[in-house]
């Protein structure tokens, strides 16, 4: 070929239009399911790296291995106010979009049915869908059940693990796994386990998406928050024609709707499998496909169409979204401060003082009681100051700790005191220098001998 031919053939503009849709909808199959196992990995992590768990023994919540007391006021009340404020942006924005892409219920559900279709058939239907239990005729083996069965429960035995570590520490599980004794696994452990493995299995077995239509309350939660402009699926309905013997989108719904007529309060789940579906389909005729997610009024998409120009519309939908993150934003970016606030002011231990023992109308016994809310060794040093050294007895200058946990001392009152009032301050100090004081009004109604 001639370097001419070359130079104009090199001017033609080539538009791969209907293979970039279709790379559109593979795409968008394995985002969602990268978001799907990602989510289910940070399942993991957030209790196996310290984020966020929860200590069965003391009914506390630890972040970071430090024990977070409902008196953790900015910890505890910037969390909330910082994680609901996002939820609420995230479901007027995306609606359902938790359940399509990352509700591990849904994850599993349909890795059951890939299952399900591998060693039972293609058409294979086991689950509760009101239909009756089917199997293709060349799969029927015992074998395929068995393998299946064998997946089901492996699966069932590892997810039964996840709640568990968010209530005990990494190397605690490890010891339930390893069948070896340790004092901090509760007793009826392995019970509380098998309930769990097989509430998973049946889940696994033949619920399925049943619980996420007709069971899952948080579904209906984030319905609740759902407006005209949150993401929605659209139809191309100038190029209808293309369904005319085709269901594939609606055979492909999770929750069994059809994407071709969706409204604002369905029950999608903004899943994008019907597009990728559409998509595929569409491919090999050299079109894309005929859904796509969209934000907006779906009235006014569907009875204006092209009139509406896209991009006011895109303009106007924004508006209303950010309308609504007016006031959910600052309460994020508040939350945000006052927990970020209340981790760097955190208290790592805990000092207060209890009368303990009345004698003919005088307080003559104290308790110190000392917490440690940190998962590690502390030595907590105390001291009396105020009184004549004769006049009390403490019952120990120091109080160590292994871990996490309260500990008490007994301060003795001699009647040795006169009649009156004698303030006196618990000084306690810990080796990596927190202090705190605790003053005490003592008051003694009759002199001492
Ligand atoms: S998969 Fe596409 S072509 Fe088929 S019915 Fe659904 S929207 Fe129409
Ligand atoms: S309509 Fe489409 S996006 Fe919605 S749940 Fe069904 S398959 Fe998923």
């Amino acid at each position: 070929m001639s370097v001419g031919a070359n130079q104009a053939l090199s001017r033609i503009k080539v538009t791969v239009e209907s293979a970039r849709a279709a790379s559109d909808g593979e795409r968008l199959r394995r985002y969602r399911r990268a978001v799907q196992w990602g989510a289910l990995l940070l399942a993991v992590l957030i209790p196996v790296t310290g984020l966020f768990r929860i200590d069965p023994a003391a009914g506390a919540f630890v972040v970071l291995d430090r024990q977070i007391w409902f008196s953790d006021f900015f910890i505890v009340v910037g969390f909330w106010l910082a994680v609901s404020s996002l939820l609420v942006m995230t479901y007027s924005t995306f609606g359902t979009a938790f359940c399509g892409w990352a509700c591990p219920q849904n994850t599993f559900s349909e890795w059951a049915n890939r299952m399900t279709q591998k060693f039972l058939g293609k058409r294979a239907e086991v689950s509760l869908t009101g239909e009756l239990i089917h199997v293709s005729p060349g799969k029927k083996k015992w074998i395929n059940w068995l393998m299946l069965g064998g997946l089901f429960l492996g699966a069932s035995l590892l997810l039964a693990l996840i709640p568990l570590l968010y209530f005990y520490p990494p190397d605690v599980v490890w010891s339930f796994i390893s069948v070896r004794d340790d004092a901090r696994l509760a007793a009826s452990l392995h019970w509380i386990y098998t309930v769990f493995v097989l509430i998973i299995l049946v889940d696994i077995a033949v619920v399925r998406y049943f619980f996420c239509r007709f069971m899952c309350i948080y579904r209906v939660w984030q319905h609740s928050f759902k407006t005209r402009q949150t993401l929605h699926i659209a139809y191309d309905d100038a190029r209808g024609e293309r369904c005319a013997s085709c269901n594939f989108c609606l055979s492909v719904c999770p929750v069994e709707i059809d994407p071709r007529n969706t409204s604002t309060y369905d029950s999608c789940i903004n899943c994008g499998a019907c597009i990728s579906a559409c998509d595929s389909l569409q491919y090999r005729l050299g079109e894309p496909g005929l859904l796509r997610f969209e934000f907006g009024e779906r009235k006014l998409s569907k009875l204006v169409g092209l009139a509406i120009q896209q991009g006011s519309r895109l303009k106007s939908n924004l508006g209303t979204l950010l309308g609504r993150f007016s006031w959910s934003l600052p309460l994020t970016a508040i939350g945000a401060a006052m927990f970020t606030w209340g981790l760097l002011s955190y208290q790592p231990y805990h000092l207060s003082v209890y009368r303990a023992d009345t004698n003919q109308g005088t307080i003559q016994d104290y308790r110190i009681g000392l917490a440690n809310k940190l998962y590690r060794e502390a030595l907590l040093k105390v001291r009396i100051e105020g009184l004549p050294t004769d006049s009390y007895e403490l019952s120990g200058s120091e109080m160590a700790f292994t871990t996490v946990g309260r500990k008490d001392l007994n301060v003795h009152i001699a009647p040795v005191l006169t009649k009156g009032l004698h303030p006196f301050v618990v000084q306690v100090e810990s080796q990596d220098g927190w202090r705190a004081s605790y003053r005490v009004q003592h008051f003694v109604s009759r002199s001492g001998r």
